[in-house]
């Protein structure tokens, strides 16, 4: 005789079984779904790119601001393939993660050249541009030109892997492969070309807005009859964590030079490393070392000052910083102008500068 329990159990795999994924997707996205976007009023192949590329490792209300700056500098790939490296990086400060802007440039450049200022259409294309991995050329393949192709980025990942209860972090590529093999079993191949472009919306902001990292909505979420992680009270272990690592941690004095007229000594790092291609302070092992470079490259040395010490977390290591305001009394002429500057904050400089270089300049300023 069974159970009222196993009945119950029962019911619920009849509900997993007839369940829809995509149907009911569409169906909560056509009632919440995001339609106000700033990328999605209108729809072209350029801004759509430009929104994923920013919003990888970014959140939407992040991004907005950028975005809207951009488009007001480069209306259209061309103006951003014609725009010089300085400026692409000077308005990407902040959003971090610089390859994206070096890429973006590059992905730009090469638009324009090679495929006359049109964006092409499928994945396997666009995978060959700079900067645009499978998950970013699918959504752009699919919400831009309508085509059936599913996407996995980190908010798709997280409810695939509560969904179906799929174990392990999902930066682990056995993980990943198994997430891209429910992705693609979820996305039906006959829907509309807009029907398409929904679809890849809808799971973003399913991720995004109910399955959410903590606190996930599931009681409100169209999802619940069927995912597994709600329905055996499992949602706090899925996605699986990322293994422990200790991040090393580095330390570095950096120059702050500063001289009569209030400008800071700054140089361009090569395009490769960490912060490649924007300008930064120089850095040094100890103080000494930064008071005798200043000395003999920039100037008579005036008052020189230790500040706190500020710390800057990448994603593989902590970077400990001394800053050290010199005051530079006579300055010498610049060795390599190229690569370095007298920069001043009011100027008409348009540098991309590394995060904390940015705050330790507007320590200056105020
Ligand atoms: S039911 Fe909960 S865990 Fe499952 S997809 Fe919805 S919000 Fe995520």
């Amino acid at each position: 005789m069974p159970t009222a329990k196993t009945k119950a159990a029962k019911a619920k795999t009849a509900t997993a079984k007839t369940f829809n994924f995509a149907d009911a997707l569409l169906h909560w996205f056509d009632q919440h779904g995001r339609k106000n976007l700033p990328w999605q009023h209108p729809i072209t192949p350029y801004r759509v790119w430009l929104s994923e590329v920013m919003l990888q490792q970014t959140q939407v209300e992040t991004v907005i601001p950028y975005f809207t700056r951009f488009l007001e500098h480069f209306p259209n790939v061309e103006d951003l393939a014609k725009a010089p490296q300085d400026e692409v990086l000077h308005l990407w400060t902040g959003l971090g993660y610089y390859a994206r802007a070096r890429n973006l440039h590059k992905c730009a450049q090469q638009i324009s050249e090679e495929f006359g200022g049109e964006f092409p259409g499928d994945v396997e294309t666009l995978t060959t541009l700079p900067g645009i991995g499978r998950s970013t050329a699918c959504a752009i393949s699919s919400i831009a030109f309508g085509q059936s192709t599913a996407i996995l980025d980190g908010n798709v990942k997280r409810v695939l892997t509560r969904f179906h209860a799929v174990d392990g972090w999902p930066g682990l590529p056995k993980v990943e492969k198994a997430l891209w093999v429910h992705a693609n079993a979820n996305m039906p191949e006959d829907l509309s070309r807009q029907r398409c472009a929904d679809y890849t919306q809808a799971i973003m902001d399913l991720g995004a807005t109910l399955c959410t990292r903590s606190k996930p909505a599931c009681l409100i979420c169209p999802m619940q009859t069927a995912c597994k992680a709600h329905l055996t009270h499992t949602v706090d272990q899925f996605p699986g964590k990322k293994p422990k690592k200790t991040i090393p941690e580095k330390s570095t004095v950096m120059l702050l030079a500063e001289n009569k007229q209030g400008e800071i000594f700054l140089y361009q790092r090569p395009q490769t490393g960490i912060w490649g291609g924007l300008w930064s302070l120089p850095e040094f092992d100890s103080q000494d070392d930064a008071i005798t470079y200043c000395v003999a490259k920039l100037g008579k040395v005036g008052e020189i000052e230790t500040w706190p010490t500020l710390t800057h977390v990448f994603s593989h290591y902590k970077l400990h910083i001394t800053p050290v305001h010199i005051a530079v009394k006579t300055k010498r002429a610049i060795q390599e102008p190229d690569q370095q500057l007298w920069y001043s904050a009011g100027g008409s400089h348009k540098l991309g500068l590394a995060a904390p270089v940015k705050k330790l300049l507007q320590a200056i300023d105020n």
